[in-house]
C-alpha cells in the first residue's frame, strides 16, 4: 500500500484548520488539511437554523478578509459564515481534502506521525489537531429516555417546528440556551429556562460593541487560568440586531426562570436553589463591565457618550424572588427539553502518548505539546480567552506556525 507524506498534517477543516493553513502557506511549509465532512461543517449542520454570529462582522472574522455584503456592525448569519470560510480557503488555496476522516494518529519510533484515514495512510513530521473546541454534546443523564419526553441537545436543535407541541424546558442559559429559549418563546411556546452561573456582558455600551470593550479592557487577552477553572458561561446574542441578554425582560414576556436542573423523579423535575444567586452574579458581571468601561473612558479621556440608563436593571421578576423548585412535566404540559449544556472534547483518534494529562485533557502550553511535532489549535483557553473564537484562533495559528517553522 502506498503511503503519502507531507511535512505538516492539519486535522480538521474548520476555521482553525484554515487559519493554520494560511500561516503555514505563508511560510512555505508543505501541508495538508484533512476534513471528514465539509469546510466549516459544524457551522452548517450542528447549529440551529436562525443562528447569527454573536459578534459583529467587523470583529468575528480573520484579519485579512472582511465579510463582503455584510454591514460591519451587523451579525453574520451562520450560512454566510460558512461561505466566508469556503471563500477564505479558496483565496489562500488551502490544500484541504474534504470527506477524509482521520481514524487514528500514532507516533512512529523515528518520531514522525502516521495517520490512518478513511482514504489511506498519511505520514507527517508535524501534526496540528484542529478538530474544534466543541466536539461532543454533553447531555446530562438527568431525565431517562423512558420518561417519554422529547429531548435534544442544542447541537441537534434546529427550529421551533422540530419540537412536539407543548411547553419546553431549556436547560442552560449561556448564549445557546438563551437564544433558543427566546426563539421558542417568540414562536408562541410556553418556555421554562433553567439558569446556571453565567457572565452577561452588555452587547453594546456607550456606542461601542462589547467585543470592542473586551479588546480595550484586555479581556480577550486574559491568560489561560488553571486547568479545570477555564469554563465561563457567557450569555450574549447577536440575534435581532444584537441585544444584551436580559433575564428580567424574558420573564416579563412570559418565560419562567428556574435554577439549575438537578434531578428527575416520577415525572417531576427538581431545580437547585441557586436562581437568585446566578442572576445576581450575572448582574454583577454586567455592572463590572460598565464600571471598567467607564474607568477606561475617563483614564483615556475618550469622547464617548455617557449611558447612565444602562445601569438601571429593574425589579426582579417573581419567578426569581419566589422560585419554583420542582415542575411536574405532565401538569405543566412540558413536551420537550432542550439541553444547552455545552460540549466535551473527543480525541479518540489521537493515540500519541504524552498528548494528554492524567485527567485525559490535552497537555500543552499555548498549543505546543511535550511531544515534538504535535500541536493543538482552537481549544478553549489555548493561549487566552479569545482562543476558540474566529478572531482569536487566527492569532494562535500564527504563533504555532512560527514554532513549526523554527522546529
Ligand atoms: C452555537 C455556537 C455559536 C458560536 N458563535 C460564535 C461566534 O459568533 N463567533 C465566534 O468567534 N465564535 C463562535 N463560536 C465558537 C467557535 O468559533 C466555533 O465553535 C467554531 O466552529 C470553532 O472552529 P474550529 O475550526 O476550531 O472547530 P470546528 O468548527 O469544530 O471544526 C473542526 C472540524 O474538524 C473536523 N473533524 C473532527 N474530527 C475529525 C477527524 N478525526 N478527521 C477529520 N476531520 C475531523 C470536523 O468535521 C470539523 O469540521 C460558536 C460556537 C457555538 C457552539
Amino acid at each position: 500500500m502506498s503511503v503519502e507524506a507531507t511535512h505538516t498534517l492539519i486535522v480538521g477543516g474548520g476555521q482553525a484548520g484554515i487559519a493554520m493553513s494560511e500561516h503555514l502557506g505563508a511560510r512555505g511549509i508543505p501541508h495538508l488539511v484533512l476534513e471528514r465532512d465539509r469546510i466549516a461543517e459544524r457551522w452548517r449542520t450542528q447549529r440551529w437554523d436562525s443562528l447569527v454570529a454573536n459578534g459583529p462582522a467587523w470583529h468575528d472574522r480573520f484579519p485579512n478578509l472582511s465579510f463582503q455584503g455584510v454591514d460591519p456592525f451587523a451579525f453574520a448569519p451562520k450560512d454566510r459564515i460558512v461561505r466566508y470560510f469556503e471563500d477564505y480557503a479558496a483565496r489562500i488555496k488551502a490544500p484541504i481534502r474534504c470527506g477524509v476522516n482521520v481514524t487514528a494518529l500514532t507516533r512512529k519510533p523515528d518520531g514522525t506521525f502516521r495517520a490512518e484515514t478513511s482514504a489511506g495512510v498519511i505520514e507527517a513530521k508535524t501534526v496540528v489537531a484542529a478538530t474544534g473546541p466543541f466536539q461532543k454534546p454533553i447531555l446530562p443523564a438527568v431525565v431517562p429516555d423512558s420518561a417519554g419526553i422529547f429531548q435534544v441537545h442544542s447541537a441537534g436543535y434546529r427550529n421551533p417546528g422540530q419540537l412536539p407541541a407543548g411547553a419546553v424546558l431549556v436547560v442552560g442559559a449561556g448564549s445557546s440556551g438563551v437564544q433558543i429559549a427566546d426563539e421558542l418563546q417568540r414562536a408562541g411556546r410556553k418556555v421554562f429556562l433553567s439558569v446556571g452561573p453565567h457572565d452577561r456582558p452588555p452587547i453594546r455600551y456607550r456606542g461601542r460593541d462589547f467585543v470592542w470593550w473586551l479588546g480595550v479592557l484586555g479581556k480577550w487577552d486574559a491568560p489561560t487560568v488553571a486547568p479545570g477553572m477555564e469554563h465561563v458561561t457567557i450569555a450574549v446574542s447577536g440575534a435581532h440586531g444584537g441585544r444584551t441578554i436580559d433575564f428580567r425582560g424574558l420573564a416579563a414576556r412570559g418565560m419562567t426562570l428556574v435554577g439549575r436542573t438537578i434531578a428527575f423523579d416520577k415525572g417531576t423535575l427538581r431545580f437547585a436553589d441557586d436562581l437568585a444567586g446566578n442572576i445576581a452574579r450575572g448582574d454583577a458581571n454586567f455592572l463590572s463591565v460598565l464600571d471598567e468601561a467607564d474607568a477606561y473612558v475617563q483614564a483615556h479621556d475618550i469622547p464617548l457618550p455617557p449611558e447612565p440608563e444602562a445601569r438601571t436593571l429593574g425589579p426582579l421578576p417573581e419567578c426569581v424572588t419566589d422560585p419554583i423548585r420542582s415542575l411536574d412535566l405532565a401538569s405543566e404540559g412540558i413536551a420537550s427539553i432542550v439541553w444547552a449544556t455545552g460540549f466535551a472534547l473527543d480525541f479518540g483518534w489521537l493515540q500519541v502518548p504524552g498528548a494528554f494529562d492524567a485527567q485525559g485533557r490535552p497537555a500543552h502550553l499555548k498549543g505546543v505539546t511535550q511531544v515534538p511535532g504535535l500541536y493543538f489549535l482552537g481549544l478553549a483557553w489555548l493561549s487566552r480567552r479569545a482562543s476558540p473564537f474566529i478572531w482569536g484562533v487566527w492569532h494562535d495559528a500564527e504563533y504555532l506556525a512560527t514554532r513549526i517553522a523554527g522546529g
